[in-house]
């Protein structure tokens, strides 16, 4: 059981620290979490404190791969209002 960190981090530096089992480490192109280290914080904390201070909504996975952060949950912004801002964004 670990948590994942994928192509969407940008390299803040916001989750490394808080790992009680030093199980994130800095990587190209991006942080990684060592799956023999990580204990999802069980023991440590209720929420895994990676995602629970991560900016970047989808950058974390469970170990079932589903965003622990999903769009909209950091923003507020409802995932299909975003797809279309930005839909509009991009036709200007
Ligand atoms: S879930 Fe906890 S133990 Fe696993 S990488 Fe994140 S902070 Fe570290
Ligand atoms: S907090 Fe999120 S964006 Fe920042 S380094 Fe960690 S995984 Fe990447």
């Amino acid at each position: 059981m670990a948590l994942k960190i994928i192509d969407s981090c940008v390299n803040c530096w916001a989750c490394e620290p808080l790992c009680p089992s030093k199980a994130i480490f800095e990587a190209k192109p991006h942080f990684l979490i060592d799956a023999k280290k990580c204990t999802e914080c069980d023991g440590d904390y209720t929420d895994p404190q990676c995602a629970s201070i991560c900016p970047i909504e989808g950058a974390i996975l469970t170990s079932a791969g589903v965003p622990c952060n999903p769009a909209g949950s950091l923003t507020g912004i409802p995932p299909e209002k975003m797809q279309a801002a930005m839909a509009e964004l991009r036709a200007h």
